[in-house]
């Protein structure tokens, strides 16, 4: 393969979003994770609850996740109702112990298609078992058309701290080709209201790369984003995993890689872009994909403690999580899902205990998409020097001109934060390098 192949957008995951990859994890080692589940707690671990809604109104051409289109209100109740199954299960568990949660994240799928009766009904259930009146933050995430003013005022009392607009881009010919349910005038319409409700924060995600994108478009995007100003800016590269609609459709034309999608180079630079922009009207950069307006108030609860090895059940439908050291993710159909609720079951589907080794990876390369490491975080909590351990990985990078050495650990350039998913392979133990990321 030539070096301009690999960097048009072929099929294929780019995001690297844990590890040791998906693909190793098994249904062999859930006795890990009923074992984890038993265990009393690490001290000061802190524990969150993902909640996966997996419902939207259309079917986004680029969207990998399990996602349903085609349910009617008693279905939704009936998902709602094994989701507070679910938590009351996880309530119980020796590993929770009373602990209070650190943080929340509502994701999907898109939890703002609930209506407000089923979220006011669905957040007092699952509050009635595991609280959150004391947690730093609770997420939510929105797509703007699904947004009224009373939705949003229930949100607001029912604490949600962070919203998440899936606003992705403004021009509506490139949502309306790449799927996306919601039109430009609801974005400003949602915004208005959340600004006027006096969330703590709000978010706007963004996608670099959407089909039919190009430079004007991506100039004006920023620009109307900035016009906002929201307290943090979210910017993905646009990337083609296998079960999106747009794959599938670029197979059954025999084509491997789409004309019209912008190949990795002009994304990054797309995102270059971007930071530029929003640096120059104050922001500061805080991860490889997130700015925020003002770094002192602006936190990311989830993502940071996540990052730094976290307890976190994920609850629903093929939800992800990760408590005590083991990997767990929860069965991938609906059928099942509800099916093993219904039976008074965790819907455990596969799991990986974490090897030390694996851990101390898996917490370096999360981190290092913040675009620093510090040597003296990983002497501490794993008793190694990262710099002695990792020394090939991190001098190839500093020969690429990706990374530099500080006087605290590590710093990625521009150019190595703009493409981070790219290079954390290269930390990566032998047999995980090229695996399927699924
Ligand atoms: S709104 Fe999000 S989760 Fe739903 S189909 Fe689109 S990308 Fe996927």
């Amino acid at each position: 393969m030539t070096e301009t192949t690999q960097e048009k957008t072929g099929l294929g995951n780019y995001f690297v979003a844990n590890y040791p990859p998906f693909s190793f994890w098994k249904p062999a080692y859930l006795p890990a994770a009923h074992a984890a589940l038993n265990t009393v707690p690490e001290p000061d671990t802190p524990l969150g609850l993902y909640l996966h809604i997996p419902f939207c109104r259309k079917r986004c051409k680029f969207c990998y996740f399990r996602v349903y289109t085609d349910k009617n209100a008693r279905d939704v109740e009936t998902y709602l109702d094994a989701l507070v199954h679910e938590v009351t299960l996880y309530s119980r568990a020796p590993l929770v112990g009373g602990r209070p949660l650190t943080f929340v994240y509502f994701g999907g799928g898109t939890p703002s298609y609930l209506s407000a009766t089923q979220l006011r009904s669905l957040m007092q259930r699952l509050q009635a078992v595991l609280p959150w009146q004391g947690a730093e933050e609770v997420t939510f995430e929105c797509e703007p058309g699904t947004l009224q003013q009373h939705k949003l005022e229930a949100l607001r009392e029912l604490g949600v701290t962070r919203l998440s607009l899936g606003v992705e881009n403004f021009d509506p010919k490139i949502l309306e080709f790449n799927g996306r349910a919601h039109l430009e005038d609801e974005i400003y319409r949602a915004y208005g209201w959340a600004r006027d409700l006096g969330f703590e924060q709000i978010n706007i995600d963004l996608i670099a790369g959407m089909v039919g994108e190009n430079w004007d478009n991506w100039k004006e995007c920023i620009a109307k984003t900035l016009a906002l100003a929201p307290d943090s800016v979210t910017i993905y590269q646009m990337e083609l995993p296998y079960n999106t609609t747009f794959s599938k459709e670029l197979r059954l034309i025999g084509q491997d890689e789409p004309m019209n999608i912008a190949d990795w180079p002009t994304k990054r630079a797309w995102v270059n872009y971007a930071f530029d922009a929003l640096l120059a009207a104050g922001y500061e950069v805080s991860s490889a994909y997130t700015l925020v307006k003002d770094r002192r108030r602006t936190r990311f609860v989830y993502r940071d403690a996540l990052w730094h090895g976290a307890d976190m059940f994920g609850a629903g439908v093929a939800s992800f999580g990760h408590v005590h050291g083991v990997h767990l993710q929860n069965v991938d159909t609906w059928e099942h899902y509800v099916e093993m609720l219904r039976r008074g079951e965790l819907p455990l589907g596969r799991a990986l205990p974490v090897e030390p080794r694996h851990r101390l990876i898996r917490e370096m390369i999360l981190q290092l998409k913040t675009g620093r490491l510090e040597t003296a975080y990983f002497r501490h909590k794993f008793g190694t020097d990262i710099w002695e351990t990792f020394r090939d990985g991190f001098e190839q990078l500093a020969n690429e001109g990706n990374l530099i050495r500080t006087a605290e650990g590590v710093e990625l350039t521009r150019k190595g934060l703009l493409q981070v998913d790219r290079l954390l392979p290269v930390f990566f133990d032998p047999q995980h390098r090229g695996s399927r990321y699924t």
